[in-house]
């Protein structure tokens, strides 16, 4: 099995270490027919990208798409982040109308970041933990994440939700649902744990829901880099022909 596109890819205008150039070539070089480049919105501190950035970020694709035409395609993308429980992302519209395509995913809390900092800590100090108190808590906080992504869902035309249920809970199968109304793929992510095949196996239960496979590559090296994602993909058992990204 070989996957010929990567949809999901960091450079140095996030937290990646490569540019966007080096990630082009590292994906001609595996064969790739087509990279996004898919840089972290500009709310996740300290990592995202300088919005006043996106001009440059456009500029180069546009050159580097000129320079390796017939070759491979680059789209120009962004991973934003959802940034509060009505779903509204940290990217405008006058970013959107530019972008091929629209990665959405959590990086941090939202919502009750200071709870869940609360829980962490807790967890961390005491392993039998789970208390009524931190269930509930918990219990409350994946409420508010899965209700701010499902209408995130709603008021945009995002084409992949990035590695659901990684670093914070959500109600996985409730986006599932809303994510195949609305045409949205779920991502089977290379980089990230969650979501595990198992959790994908169970996704793939909800009919019509299709997935897209992407590296999440933050070095050039990793650029079409599917290994854990074919074992997950293995895994779930999922039909070739639901998955988004060409396979050869
Ligand atoms: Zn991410
Ligand atoms: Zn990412």
């Amino acid at each position: 099995m070989k996957i010929i596109e990567d949809f999901h890819t960091h450079t140095k205008f996030s937290h990646g270490i490569g540019s966007i150039e080096d990630n082009v070539q590292v994906a001609l070089r595996k064969g790739l027919k087509t990279i996004a480049i898919t840089d972290h919105g500009p709310c996740y501190k300290g990592y995202g990208i300088n919005i006043g950035d996106f001009l440059q970020i456009k500029e180069e694709i546009k050159y580097l798409q000129e320079k390796y035409e017939g070759r491979i395609n680059i789209l120009l993308g962004i991973e934003a982040n959802i940034i509060d429980s009505s779903g509204n992302i940290d990217i405008d519209y006058s970013v959107l109308k530019d972008i091929d395509i629209l990665l959405v995913g959590f990086h941090f809390d939202i919502v009750y970041g200071n709870y869940l900092k609360e829980i962490r800590s807790n967890m961390r100090r005491n392993t039998t933990l789970k208390s009524k108190i931190d269930k509930e808590l918990y219990l409350e906080i994946k409420e508010v994440n899965t209700n701010s992504m499902i209408e995130s869902i709603k008021k945009y035309d995002i084409d992949i939700i990035t590695h659901i249920g990684d670093k914070f809970p959500v109600d996985v199968m409730s986006v599932g649902e809303v994510a195949k109304d609305r045409n949205t793929f779920i991502e089977i992510n290379n980089f990230h744990r969650f979501p595990t095949g198992k959790q994908i196996k169970e996704l793939a239960e909800i009919k019509e829901l299709k997935f897209a496979i992407g590296s999440d590559a933050h070095r050039p090296i990793d650029v079409g880099n599917f290994k854990i994602a074919i074992r997950k993909l293995r895994e779930s058992l999922i039909n070739e022909d639901r998955i988004l990204n060409k396979i050869i």
